[in-house]
């Protein structure tokens, strides 16, 4: 099945939530940036839930941005994400490895560390919003959770999985089996009995991944967490790794380094390759186009 984002409310519109299978986005970001497996998890985790809170953008050109920091090895991660659940993002260090958590698990929270997370929406305001947290866990799932709680009031549950082919702790690392994720979060109105039954839920509930490895469609875990909570789908949206960089654009990051900068990647006397952060896409420059963008150069 391909990728699906699932919007849905429950429990008579007093929770509102969402679902996510995302293995074919989060394996086109390993294989842009060729990232080992614990930051393929690392990062496929960041990039579901940025598909997820990309759906609540209002407008075209809103964009939001989640970055975390952190003093582990893997020093942090950024993706961006807009209203269409167009995702993109980078692991500083994408080739870090680890050994597996005690319980056997990719150690996300062993590579990211402790730090920060923040979240940015530029929904074309003055001012974008921005709002930050220290880190929890370094889960990332753990670390939303208490964002939405302390940066937007509202408590909600968000669980994030992705789990590789095989062979996971081999730089090979292998491809990715599965991944995505839910964000449920409780509306002011949510009754206790409705609080109370979801919390059951939430400790009965065994992981995002093994729901998904049985079947890609996320309305399973809809259904296992929300099921019996008459749960209304109000939207399935497809989500995809999408980076919109161009030759200008990079040019744009090459002029910004400065001129003189630029004259001493000159004095080299040979084409550079320039990559995309976000995607890893190289651009070409020959010496000539570098000349003439350091004569631009004001
Ligand atoms: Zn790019």
């Amino acid at each position: 099945m391909p990728d699906q984002i699932i919007r849905a409310t429950a429990a008579g519109a007093s929770i509102r939530a969402f679902a996510a299978s995302t293995r074919d986005l989060v394996e086109d970001a390993r294989a842009a940036h060729g990232t080992s497996p614990v930051a393929t998890a690392a990062l496929g985790r960041l990039l579901t839930a940025g598909a997820m809170m990309g759906c609540t953008l209002k407008s075209e050109k809103d964009l939001l941005t989640l970055s975390i920091r952190g003093d582990g090895p893997i020093g942090g991660l950024t993706v961006t994400a807009d209203s269409g659940a167009r995702v993109k993002g980078y692991a500083l260090n994408p080739l870090v490895m680890l050994p597996p958590s005690p319980a056997g698990k990719l150690d996300v929270g062993g590579a990211i560390g402790a730090g920060f997370l923040q979240v940015i929406k530029d929904m074309g305001l003055k001012e974008p919003y921005s709002g930050q947290i220290t880190l929890q866990s370094g889960e990332v799932a753990e670390d939303l959770t208490y964002y939405f709680a302390v940066s937007e009031q509202t408590p909600s549950i968000v669980g994030l999985g992705v789990l590789m082919e095989k062979d996971e702790n081999s730089s090979s690392g292998g491809t990715v089996k599965c991944a995505g994720g839910f964000i449920i979060q409780l509306m002011p109105n949510a009754s206790e009995e409705t609080i109370k039954r979801l919390e059951e839920r939430i400790v009965s509930f065994p992981s995002v991944t093994e729901i998904l490895s049985g079947s890609s469609d996320p309305a399973h875990l809809l259904e296992k967490l929300l099921g019996d909570m008459e749960i209304a789908i109000t939207d399935t949206i497809k989500p995809s790794f999408y980076c919109n960089c161009d030759k200008e654009r990079v040019e744009k990051a090459l002029i910004s380094i400065g001129k003189e900068e630029l004259a001493q990647i000159i004095q080299d006397n040979e084409t550079v390759e320039v990559k995309c952060h976000f995607c890893n896409m190289g651009y070409r420059f020959t010496v000539a186009e570098l000349e003439k963008l350091k004569k631009n150069h004001k």
